[in-house]
């Protein structure tokens, strides 16, 4: 989810003890999707690394192409944070617009939130079965976030985009009326029923171990292609160490209880600026995630099994201040890239292979229109880019 916008890159990843067991996350219910692997060398046109929102946006825009695509993920589909996030589908970049204006200036981080905004329309017309239209809260934890809510306020009135204060149980701050939440793991197994419908290779438990402008060497054997999309959030300065410098991998951490009428939620909730998310499922359960930044340096780390630091704080959230005493069934967690600045790595790197992630917690959305960027890259189509998102050449 959004968190505030300040990285620091120092510090080291944490160990030890304190580990939870992962339960899988609230939305692995009721379904299951599972490709082959890749049994032998092979070739396309198109190769795209991870199969999470952003791959898999990628995969689809590179087959309305007309091209030959093989995806490949070293997981299941979506089963990095793709398939394991909050759920909340969000307008803006993860600076508050306020803060994105300042940062990119007025023309362009207004561009980005209508871009981002007429994405969550499309994604919401696009799996309708799996995205809920029931608008946002941003809620304020102290006399000081409220007047940055106002700051927020003003700069998305002044550039005409949708947005209310709001004042009511859950608290005091905005609700913004077009946001949605989505079913995160159902959506990215339909995208990806979709794709293999319509002529993708897609290959699970296939781990890119090289990556070139040319070839991608995994684990099962030798994809030779005309471009290669890296798109992996968590985890692509492992990947691409060239990229160290541009973005930085942490781990998010979630709980859910079991349905619960304690309490009615109607909107997803986010607070401490966006540090703290929670929603009520229509099942009635709580999922609740956050503290990342009250657990230390541990929590910038590769490692994505849950861990008491944070999984501690987030029981006592539920208890303390949303106010529910239902068990938790769930806990899990998964790794998402920081960046330096409020927008995403969109990056040209080895002579010729684009990677994107680093989306700093808000990937659903971004991811989604990146991955389709990234497909118009990766083919020299310069014409379908939106211009909005800085491609940085290494
Ligand atoms: C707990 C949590 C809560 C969040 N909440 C929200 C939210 O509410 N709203 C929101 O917008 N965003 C949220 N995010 C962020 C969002 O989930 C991510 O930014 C987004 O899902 C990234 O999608 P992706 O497809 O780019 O990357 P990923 O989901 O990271 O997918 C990358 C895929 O690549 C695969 N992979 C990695 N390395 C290799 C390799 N070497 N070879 C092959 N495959 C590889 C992985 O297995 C993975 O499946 C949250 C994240 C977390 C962890």
């Amino acid at each position: 989810m959004c968190e505030p916008r300040t990285v620091m890159f120092s510090g080291v990843s944490g160990g030890g003890e304190g580990y939870l067991r992962d339960t899988g996350p609230v939305w692995d219910e009721g379904g299951s999707f599972r490709l082959g692997a890749l049994g032998a060398d092979t070739r396309c046109d198109v190769c795209v690394v991870g199969l999470g929102g952003s791959g898999l946006s990628a995969v689809r825009a590179a087959l309305a192409r007309g091209l030959d695509v093989v995806g490949v993920d070293a997981g299941e589909v979506a089963s990095g944070a793709a398939g394991r996030n909050g759920g909340f589908l969000l307008a803006g970049c993860a600076a508050f617009h306020h803060d994105a204006v300042a940062a990119l200036g007025r023309e362009r981080a207004a561009a980005l939130y209508r871009l981002t905004l007429a994405e969550v329309e499309a994604m919401a017309r696009d799996t309708p079965d799996h995205v809920r239209r029931v608008g946002s809260l941003r809620i304020a934890d102290s006399a000081e976030e409220l007047e940055d809510c106002r700051s927020q306020l003003a700069a998305m009135r002044a550039d005409e985009l949708d947005v209310e204060s709001y004042a009511g149980p859950e608290g005091d701050g905005l609700l913004f009326p077009h946001d949605c939440v989505l079913d995160p793991l159902a959506r990215c197994r339909e995208l990806a029923r979709r794709a293999v419908a319509g002529g993708a290779r897609l290959y699970a438990r296939t781990k890119a171990l090289t990556v070139a402008a040319d070839e991608v060497l995994t684990d099962r054997g030798r994809i030779a292609c005309g471009v290669v999309i890296v798109a992996v959030d968590g985890g692509l300065e492992a990947l691409l160490p060239e990229l160290r410098a541009l973005v930085r991998t942490a781990r998010l951490q979630m709980v859910a209880t079991a349905p619960t009428d304690e309490v009615a939620l109607p909107r997803p909730v986010y607070r401490r600026y966006g540090y703290e998310y929670y929603q009520q499922l229509p099942s009635g359960r709580i999922t609740v995630g956050g503290f990342r930044d009250r657990a230390g340096d541990g929590e910038w780390t590769l490692d994505a099994s849950p861990h008491a630091a944070v999984q501690d704080r987030l029981e006592a959230y539920l208890r303390e201040v949303i106010g529910v005493s239902a068990p938790v069934t769930h806990r899990w967690a998964a790794r998402v890239g920081f960046t330096r600045g409020v927008l995403p790595v969109f990056a040209r790197v080895r002579g010729g292979v684009v990677a994107i992630g680093g989306y700093n917690g808000t990937g659903n959305v971004v991811g989604s229109i990146l991955g389709r960027e990234a497909a118009a890259a990766a083919v020299g189509d310069a014409a379908a880019l939106s211009g909005l998102f800085d491609v940085t050449e290494l």
